[in-house]
Parts: C-alpha cells; sequence; structure tokens
C-alpha cells in the first residue's frame, strides 16, 4: 500500500514535470511568434509609410513642370527646379517653397509662398544679404 503511494506521488511528479516543461516550451514559442508578428506589423507600417510618401512626392512633383533640378544660376537654391521653382524634396517647415529668382544687384531668389529669402551660400557674408 505504502509502494503504490510512492508510485503515485513519482508519477504525479514525472507528469507534471513533463506538463510544466511543455508549457515552458510553448509559452516561449507564443512569445516569439506574437513578437514575430508585432516584427511583421512594424515593417508592413513602414514599407506602407514609405510608399505613401513616394506617392505623395510623385504627385507634389507632378505639376506639368519638366522640372530641372541641380542646373541653377547663383542665388537660386540648388535643389529648386529652375523652371517652376519647386524644390526636389518637400524642405522641412510649414513651406513648400516656390522659389523665384529676383531682379536685384544681390543674386537671390524669394519664395512666391512665404517671401522667404534665399541667398546662396558663396555670397552669404555680403553685407546686402541677410542671413536666414
Ligand atoms: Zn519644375
Ligand atoms: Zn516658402
Amino acid at each position: 500500500m505504502r509502494q503504490t503511494f510512492f508510485i503515485g506521488i513519482l508519477i504525479v511528479g514525472v507528469v507534471g514535470g513533463i506538463i510544466y516543461f511543455l508549457w515552458t516550451i510553448g509559452a516561449a514559442l507564443y512569445e516569439d511568434w506574437v513578437m514575430g508578428k508585432d516584427v511583421n506589423k512594424i515593417k508592413a507600417d513602414q514599407q506602407q509609410r514609405r510608399k505613401e510618401r513616394l506617392e505623395e512626392s510623385r504627385k507634389r512633383l507632378d505639376n506639368g513642370c519638366e522640372h530641372v533640378f541641380g542646373q541653377t544660376l547663383g542665388g537660386f537654391p540648388l535643389d529648386a527646379c529652375r523652371k517652376c521653382g519647386l524644390q526636389r524634396e518637400r524642405p522641412a517647415g510649414p513651406c513648400d517653397h516656390v522659389w523665384k529668382p529676383a531682379n536685384e544687384p544681390v543674386p537671390c531668389s524669394y519664395c512666391e509662398k512665404c517671401g522667404k529669402r534665399y541667398v546662396s551660400p558663396t555670397i552669404r557674408d555680403d553685407p546686402h544679404s541677410e542671413s536666414s
């Protein structure tokens, strides 16, 4: 009778151990799975956002102008289109500047929308130009 009791304890112990072991593995796998799902979701979100940004910048530049970037005269932002004044990439800040060259002794340009003045960094030392 006592022997049966001990065997019973042993079986319960072993079975309990196995269940605990399986549970630990299951929990770890579940955690991995949840984390993997999160990572995939974050990646998908990032891709989606990148796509939206690209689409947005494509639409932004799609104004009928055959943009000419990087071939500007003095006093005109290098990354702005010589023809329509739009910058290749949307500048930081509230205004999406549209640059128009100004007819001034110092080569410079002004934003049509917000009036910001642009002067080439090379001639910024000129006392007539204001730094921005
Ligand atoms: Zn243009
Ligand atoms: Zn502006």
